[in-house]
């Protein structure tokens, strides 16, 4: 925990910090089930702070309990509201946004039958998730064993906290193993996503990212494909293998909390230069621009915070 902040949402109030305590038969703590959001809030030239693309972020969290069939007892309104009341309260400027929908406890039985849904939202301060020096340098990557889940094993397109085993086991194995970050490759051998990024690669000029099938589909990889068409490139949706990952130009990851992070070796073979590319340090430099306010033309994404 980078820098924690006075209060968290709980259910509807904002409560201390240490008070935020959840009894030890939580459903979701034992089983998985439960839904989140990563959401990144920047402050901004004039004082101001903006949260990026709050909205875009409060649907996916509604998307993931649709298809999760968890019935959230808050509107989006409502869900809105509180993470900019929780951020003004506890006057953060720059924070990450967690919001997270858990299965309560009561019955203990894998049908959660009558538990309550229950809903937080916790900001605290987090530097960029691959490190201020990935951010500068770029990082080293290792495909992992573990493949990315199946369509119909897991349900992809969702942040459900379950998921995400899946991505601590392939980030343990690569860490252990001295790397920075591990590449899942899906249920075919496809290069997928990263255990909490999704992934671009540049050749000639033309970006590719895999396409939304097993992919969650990243906001920061939506602004990605936006901000790199209105700079002029072509950029495809497209699958492609692990070897036209090992050949290409350039490649980074992107995501809320790793923001725009450069790859300089994939499975110790160096990525162009072994430094960011050209166009990466290009697309990060707007990126970071956007989110913190400083290009009047993606204010939209923006919601300012005074
Ligand atoms: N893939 C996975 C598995 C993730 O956990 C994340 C982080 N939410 C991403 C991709 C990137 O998504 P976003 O840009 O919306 O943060």
């Amino acid at each position: 925990m980078d820098e924690k902040a006075k209060f968290i949402w709980l259910d509807g109030k904002l409560i201390d910090w240490d008070q935020a305590q959840i009894h030890v038969l939580t459903h979701t703590l034992h089983y998985g089930l439960g839904v989140f959001e990563g959401i990144r809030c920047y402050k901004c030239q004039d004082k101001r702070s903006a949260v990026f693309r709050l909205k875009d972020h409060i649907r996916r969290l509604f998307d993931s309990a649709q298809a999760m069939m968890l019935e959230i007892p808050f509107s989006k309104d409502e869900i809105y509201q509180a993470v900019i009341e929780t951020l003004k309260t506890n006057g953060q400027k720059e924070a990450y946004i967690r919001p997270i929908v858990f299965i309560g406890d009561g019955t203990m039985g894998l049908y959660p039958g009558e538990n309550p849904i229950r809903v937080s939202i916790i900001t605290w301060g987090w530097e960029s998730y691959l490190g201020k020096e990935g951010l500068k340098q770029g990082i080293r990557a290792k495909i992992s064993s573990f493949t990315r889940h199946h369509v119909n094993i897991m349900m992809t397109k969702t942040k459900t906290c379950g998921n995400y085993v899946n991505s601590i086991l392939a980030k343990l194995e690569v860490v252990k193993a001295g790397y920075d970050e591990a590449i899942m490759l899906d249920t075919e051998g496809y290069v997928c996503e990263a255990t909490g990024e999704n992934i671009f690669i540049i050749r000639d000029k033309v970006l590719k990212t895999p396409p939304l099938t097993s992919v969650l589909p990243g906001i920061t990889r939506d602004s990605i494909i936006t901000l790199a068409q209105d700079l002029g490139y072509k950029v495809e949706e497209k699958r492609f293998t692990r070897d036209e990952l090992y050949i290409a130009d350039e490649a980074f990851f992107s995501g809320t909390a790793a923001e725009v992070t450069p790859i300089r070796e994939v499975d110790d073979r160096q990525i162009g230069e072994g430094k960011p590319g050209p166009i990466t340090q290009k697309i990060q430099k707007l990126y970071f621009d956007v989110v913190k306010g400083k290009i009047e033309k993606y204010h939209y994404w923006l919601d300012f915070i005074t």
